[in-house]
């Protein structure tokens, strides 16, 4: 699909990649600033690239590489995905192919064939393989018109996802000079920004930098309270039959939140380092292939899925920095339709992050840098702002109260919290000073409340001065004022088990010289928030008018056997946003079918009359019947017809 004779001497040109925008892809126009990165690359410049996930990072190199002459070299660590991204990539008549360790010989000799006689436009490389010197000499017999770095954050250590051998890529520009690299990644703090330039050599390539808000995800962030029901609830009431993502910390609460779900009826799956390779890629298989799939994985889960219409991503354990989460989260609706991002957190997720940090392996300067990731998570847990002005200024930029996440929805109160504060750190200071002691928030909550529990007994807490002087307010309340303490650096936690101790920063609310605000938590309001207010910014739908509905499902029933027939995920075939655009228009001719955005030059010739004759419209299709009938009826010979022309 090159067109080497406009590529080359002849400069760019511009059209040439719109054209690619409307014939192959099917898309009318180019989103954000991707026209303006793609003419660069084209033109043979070097680009860095931070768009958020859903952004449109893929069409910047893959454009380019269909307009330049040459194949494309794109570097991707997700051995795992590649097969799925060259299937989407060939249904759309785009020759590509992949080079890695789950080939064989032959597959890959294959392959490696269509490199040097330049039949393919894009190849896919796991990063290892360019320090196999084989692979570096077959790159140099070909012709290469661009490498992609894609994940281009994984050379950074400072992230989270660092990956050794994305070091090596900086050799690239040195033994191709002449050939423009594009590095992209989802993630952008000022830190990982600046390392991913000096490792990559790319402080001389132009630096593009898209506005990393996701305004069809909704924020909301919980206290934990009973983290299994909670998640349960959100299920239930708010996507139910939704395919989604749930987080955990460690391996044995996926086992079990997954367990729990299943038990309670909701199709999840486990996903984590422990299990055996085959369970794990059957299980992303699944995820990818089955409508409504909800994963429930370790962190080991997600980078570079881009299945487009998971609904919900939820965090039951506190993420280790916000970079990560903010990641995590933006796995969540793609396809630019309403998303939620849910998270619980409670201050034993802080307690037993400190622990993991202090045990961790490197020098102290690493533990410090963790530390200080795990405290701006925290101060975006307690926050009384938006939610999403404090992330996107995470990343350096700057926004407005969102409207559409828990704290713009239902504003938390904020209350002169300067009393109980006090209260609470006396309790550290008695225990300290009469007792040498020092013990967690659960034990200072119970001494504070008088609760006379089997340990305030044990240790004769009952006698402190203290005991009960906090019966003015509830648990959750205390366990709430320690969480803020604790983000505001008036509290610190120590050591195994979590116990509280002072601060520099104490004395001053001690000696009544630092007033301290704290936030009221909302009870269970962003939910009832919700169903009351629409969000003021959503991403719009195609919203679907109820006589479509039924030419909607039928549509994808079609969509769902087809997909089956080919082995390829439901979204390869056609995401569901275009889907609606169809049933919405109802065309009955090609050529009208040809407009809807989505629908490629090879997906109209490959599935157009399927389309048309599951739609009832095209001319030789049968006539009548109401439409849904009608295309419900054709459905059953849609499947069995659906072999490629
Ligand atoms: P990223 O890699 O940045 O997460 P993708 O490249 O996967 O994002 O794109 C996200 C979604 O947006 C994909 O479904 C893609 O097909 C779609 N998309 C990208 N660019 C355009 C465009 N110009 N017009 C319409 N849809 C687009
Ligand atoms: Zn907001």
């Amino acid at each position: 699909m090159s067109t080497p004779e406009i590529a080359g001497e002849t400069g760019p040109d511009v059209s040439e990649a719109l054209r690619v925008l409307h014939r192959v892809f099917g898309y009318d126009s180019f989103r954000g600033s991707q026209q303006e990165i793609i003419d660069h690359v084209v033109d043979g410049g070097d680009a860095l690239v931070l768009m958020p996930t859903g952004g449109g990072k893929s069409l910047c190199y893959q454009i380019p590489a269909l307009v330049r002459k040459g194949v494309g070299v794109v570097i991707s660590p997700l051995i795992a995905l590649m097969q799925d991204q060259v299937d989407a990539l060939r249904a759309l008549g785009v020759r590509a192919g992949f080079l890695n360790s789950t080939q064989d010989f032959e597959e890959r000799r294959l392959v490696e064939a269509e490199f040097l006689a330049g039949e393919i436009d894009l190849l896919y490389l796991a990063p290892e393989r360019l320090r196999v010197e084989a692979t570096v000499r077959l790159l140099e017999r070909g012709t290469i018109s661009l490498f992609a770095i894609d994940e281009a954050h994984c050379v950074a250590s400072w992230g989270h996802d660092f990956r050794p051998d994305y070091l090596a890529l900086s050799a690239l520009h040195e033994r191709w000079p002449e050939v423009p690299r594009i590095a992209l990644t989802a993630t952008a703090t000022e830190a990982t920004h600046a390392e991913i330039a000096s490792r990559l050599k790319l402080q001389d390539a132009r630096h593009f930098v898209a506005s990393f808000d996701r305004p069809n995800i909704q924020y909301r962030i919980a206290p934990k309270d009973d983290p299994k029901r909670q998640l349960l609830h959100l299920l239930r009431t708010e996507h139910p039959g939704d395919a989604g993502i749930v987080y955990c910390l460690s391996r044995a609460s996926v086992d079990k939140t997954a367990e729990f779900l299943v038990k309670n009826d909701v199709r999840a799956l486990p996903y984590h380092a422990g299990l055996d390779a085959r369970t794990r890629a059957e299980n992303q298989s699944r995820f990818l292939r089955e409508d409504g799939m909800v994963m429930v994985a370790t962190i080991a889960f997600g980078m570079g899925i881009d299945k487009p219409d998971v609904r919900f991503v939820a965090h039951l354990d506190l993420p280790k920095s916000v970079e990560g989460y903010y990641q995590e989260t933006g796995r969540a609706g793609r396809d630019g339709l309403p998303s939620t991002a849910w998270l619980a957190y409670g201050l034993q997720d802080v307690v037993q992050q400190r622990k993991m940090i202090d045990t961790s392996e490197g020098d102290e300067a690493h533990r410090r840098r963790l530390g200080a990731h795990v405290d701006a998570m925290l101060a975006l847990c307690e926050t009384v702002e938006c939610r999403r002005v404090r992330l996107l200024a995470y990343f350096g930029q700057k926004s407005d109260a969102c409207g559409n996440c828990d704290t713009c929805l239902t504003p938390p109160e904020s209350w002169d919290g300067t009393v109980p504060a006090q209260k609470l750190l006396s309790t550290v200071v008695r225990l300290k000073r009469e007792r040498n002691q020092k013990f967690g928030a659960g034990q200072i909550t119970d001494i504070l409340l008088g609760k006379k529990t089997a340990k305030v007994i044990q240790f004769d807490h009952d006698g402190l001065s203290v005991f009960g002087i906090g019966a003015d307010l509830r648990e959750a309340e205390w366990r709430s004022v320690a969480r803020q303490l604790l983000a505001q650096g008036l509290i610190a936690v120590e050591g195994d088990y979590g116990t509280l101790v002072l601060t520099d920063e104490s004395a001053e609310v001690l000696g009544g010289r630092r007033p301290v605000v704290l936030r009221r938590e909302p009870e269970r309001a962003a939910k009832a928030a919700r169903a009351e207010r629409a969000p003021k910014q959503r991403a719009a739908p195609v919203d679907l008018p109820a006589e479509a509905m039924p030419v909607f499902e039928s549509l994808r029933a079609w969509r769902g056997a087809t997909a089956k027939e080919q082995g390829v995920p439901a979204y390869v075939v056609f995401h569901d946003a275009t889907l609606r655009a169809i049933a919405t228009l109802c065309p009955s001719t090609l050529s009208e079918l040809g407009t809807v955005t989505g629908v490629g030059e090879n997906k109209l010739a490959k599935y157009g009359e399927q389309i048309l004759e599951t739609l009832g419209t095209g001319t030789g299709s049968a006539t009548g019947t109401g439409s849904a009938a009608g295309a419900g009826s054709v459905t059953g010979t849609g499947s069995a017809a659906a072999s490629p022309a």
